[in-house]
């Protein structure tokens, strides 16, 4: 059963409350772009619930033992991006049924956990060549206003760039 109510609002045990709406701000821009790229529901749902992977394979700060073990763990292996790259290297090598609804699924699946990424890096750390490495840029602090105003100006900015170009 999905929890709703935690997979909005997470916890940010640092600054001891509750984050808002993050996984909303992951969830509409990965969506839009999703959608403006493949007009498809199904597709744009594959891509939504990887928007959200990297931190769901990292589990609950509030659920872990330790919060130290859990920050130590934070944005290392699960956002890695090399590493949904090679899956979907994976997909399109070693998967023997190409053009495959599975394929175009797990495609749009880790594409969206790639967007989640590139996401977390506008606003904090992330690894690109080493799981242990960091890139990124503090361009705002997560659950602010900031965040927000830029999340609806990227998902108006895809929106009209989808509109305008051709179907890609
Ligand atoms: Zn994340």
């Amino acid at each position: 059963m999905v929890d709703l109510y935690s997979m909005v609002c997470r916890y940010d045990a640092e600054k001891n409350r509750w984050n808002g709406v993050k996984w909303i701000t992951h969830e509409a821009v990965t969506g839009t772009f999703a959608y403006m790229s493949t007009g498809s529901v199904m597709l744009t749902a594959c891509a939504m619930a990887g928007a959200v992977l990297p931190d769901w394979i990292e589990g609950d700060p509030l659920a872990a033992m330790d919060y130290k073990t859990w920050r130590g763990r934070h944005r290392r292996f699960s956002h890695w991006p090399l590493l949904y790259v090679f899956l979907l290297f994976l997909l399109y090598t070693a998967w023997p049924w190409n053009g495959s609804d599975f394929q175009q699924f797990f495609s749009w699946v880790f594409i969206g956990a790639l967007c989640h990424i590139a996401e977390d890096s506008v606003c904090g750390k992330v690894p690109l060549l080493t799981p242990g490495s960091r890139v990124g840029w503090k361009l705002f602090t997560v659950g602010s206003f900031t965040e927000y105003i830029l999340g609806v100006l990227l998902v108006l900015l895809i929106f009209t760039a989808g509109a305008l170009l051709p179907a890609m």
